[in-house]
């Protein structure tokens, strides 16, 4: 609840530890990420999404699309695998596997009952589950049908919304209020959604639904781009799936894409930013 003054912490690396590796690890002790993709042309999004899940360290990624996205995916796609996938009953098919154990929907993915759908299958399938983008839109002023969504399948979900998204999925509740500090509107939605709300921008704040906060002001402007913001969604999933706690995937994927823009500078792009993870991770060791 809001009750008392949250704690507010500086995100930075100490207040998470990324998993460790061992000589007994192997793929599927570092977790199976997927990636919901867009149909043919709206692809792009779960591409970035999903290279930045195997390149923060899930074992496996696995971008599950469309039919008429599976020509467009295996051009572009070579560690990543493939899964058709229409509706949301073949989702719930493809969760069938339980060795799938984070998911990340909404890039590219399109507006609408379709949307909504995906949300509820995955969200009743006790993975912990990462929502971007559409998958936000789509639950615009039913934020309460989310919330029991996440309760009713006790997800470990993260929400990922820019300024605008938010504002659409939380309009007419206590979290858009007049006149409150971004810290105070992200810990409202959180308690509301029953999730980690990571609100973006230059000042990302992370709030958990426990009261738990952070403010992530490690970054650049050269994240304003194309994409990266999906980047971002697939950095989460992966730590997600290599077993982290939603607040520290969270608060770690936001540091990581921060420290990432802050290396890169001038130039970037959304596809750099996956590129420059290798770097990101040894100046942690
Ligand atoms: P999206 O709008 O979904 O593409 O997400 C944009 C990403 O870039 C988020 O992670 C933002 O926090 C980050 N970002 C956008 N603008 C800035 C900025 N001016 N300074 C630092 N990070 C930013
Ligand atoms: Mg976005």
């Amino acid at each position: 609840g809001l009750e008392g003054a949250p704690s507010l912490f500086r995100n930075a690396p100490g207040l998470w530890t990324l998993p460790a590796l061992s000589a007994a690890s192997h793929k599927y002790t570092r977790g199976h990420a997927l990636v919901l993709s867009g149909p043919a042309y709206k692809t792009g999004a779960a591409r970035l999404a999903a290279r930045g899940a195997l390149r923060v360290g899930a074992g496996l990624v696995t971008v599950a699309s469309p039919a008429s996205a599976l020509p467009e995916n295996a051009a572009q796609l070579t560690a990543i695998m493939l899964r058709p996938c229409e509706t949301a009953d073949d989702l719930d098919d493809i969760l069938v596997d339980d060795r799938l154990n984070a998911l990340l929907l909404g890039p590219g993915l399109g507006i609408g009952p379709a949307t909504c759908a995906f949300v509820a299958v995955a969200a009743s399938a006790g993975r912990a589950l990462v929502l971007d983008a559409d998958a936000l839109t789509s639950f615009r002023s039913e934020v309460r049908t989310l919330a029991r969504h996440i309760r009713d399948g006790e997800t470990r979900a993260v929400l990922t919304p820019h300024e605008g998204e938010f504002a659409r999925l939380f309009s007419g509740t206590e979290a858009v209020a007049e006149g409150l500090a971004k810290p105070e509107r992200a810990a409202r939605a959180a308690h509301l959604a029953g999730a980690v709300v990571v609100l973006k921008g230059a000042d990302t704040v992370i709030a958990a639904p426990d009261g738990r906060i952070a403010i992530n002001d490690h970054g650049a402007p050269h994240l304003a781009t194309a994409g990266s913001g999906d980047v971002l969604g697939g950095l989460i999933c992966g730590l997600l799936a290599q077993g982290m706690a939603p607040f520290e995937a969270a608060c770690a994927g936001v540091w990581l894409h921060g420290d990432a823009g802050l290396r890169h500078g001038p130039g970037l792009i959304a596809e750099d930013l996956s590129e420059w993870m290798p770097a990101v991770l040894r100046g942690l060791a």
